[in-house]
């Protein structure tokens, strides 16, 4: 029998950096995170690769051979930066409405079950409890509290018609997009490509992109003060000066109809 312990001590060290998130934690939180769509091409020898042919785009790259593109609504954060729900006693602010990301916490869906081990070792400088008195959280190779798993899996799979749809536009509408991702699928290095999250409130008419903006150009505003002049930073704070520009239309609209104009 082989098992192995965990308990989180709280003490905020993994609430840095990037957040997937489900398309409506991202709404519910545009008030409060600065937001991204991630695409991320998924190798055939990452774990994530199976679910990733699952939930995510099927892009052809040429001699039958097709890479799978996991697209993830994301709370997009450098590294360095603290979540904004992080509370200065490192606690969670929205514990009751934490993203589902957080709540699976240290396991982690995308790969399988039988996968988990390497997820409940932790990072450098996290101060998780991983011998006894902790719990013994995953036995024999399967989770033994999985609520929270099951929970992330099962969103992770209804978000996945609406983002493929997402994709697949916008792979049809912007060729230079198409090319762009499947040259990052090529190099030997996973490259990223990141979109504004409007980019996909645009292509439904049942999203109040006002309303969106109204919240969400306020915290990219913020975030684009915060990393002006950060060396390392300067693709953040590009993203976030460009996707508040996006959002300056919409934000106009909403105050003209609040004036009356
Ligand atoms: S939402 Fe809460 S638990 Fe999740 S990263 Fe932010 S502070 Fe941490
Ligand atoms: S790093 Fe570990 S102990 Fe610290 S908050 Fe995250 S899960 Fe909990």
């Amino acid at each position: 029998m082989t098992e192995q312990r965990f308990n989180c001590t709280q003490c905020g060290k993994c609430c840095f950096g990037w957040v997937p998130l489900t398309i409506n934690e991202a709404l519910a939180n545009a008030g409060r995170f600065p937001l991204a769509m991630v695409w991320t091409p998924v190798r055939k020898t990452d774990g994530a690769h199976e679910l990733t042919t699952q939930i995510g785009l099927s892009l052809p790259l040429g001699n039958r051979k097709h890479v799978a593109v996991l697209i993830s609504p994301t709370a997009y954060l450098p590294a360095s930066f603290a979540c904004p729900a992080l509370a200065p006693d490192k606690l969670c602010s929205i514990h009751e409405n934490k993203p589902l990301r957080c709540r699976t916490m240290p396991f982690y869906p995308y790969h399988k079950e039988a996968a988990q081990a390497e997820f409940l070792t932790p990072r450098q400088g996290w101060l998780c409890e991983t011998e006894a008195p902790a719990p013994v959280v995953y036995r024999d190779k399967r989770i033994l509290e999985r609520m929270n798993f099951d929970r992330e899996i099962a969103a992770l799979r209804g978000d996945a018609p609406l983002l493929c749809a997402y994709g697949e536009t916008v792979m049809k509408q912007n060729p230079a997009m198409k090319a762009f991702v499947v040259k990052s699928a090529q190099t030997s290095s996973v490259g990223r490509t990141i979109m504004n999250f409007s980019s996909f409130l645009r292509l439904d008419k049942r999203y109040d992109l006002i309303r969106f903006a109204q919240q969400q150009h306020p915290i990219l505003t913020e975030f684009a003060h915060r990393t002006k002049e950060i060396p390392d930073l300067a693709a953040y704070h590009k993203f976030y000066q460009d996707s508040a520009a996006e959002l300056e239309w919409f934000v106009r609209r909403g105050d003209a109809s609040l004036s009356g104009a």
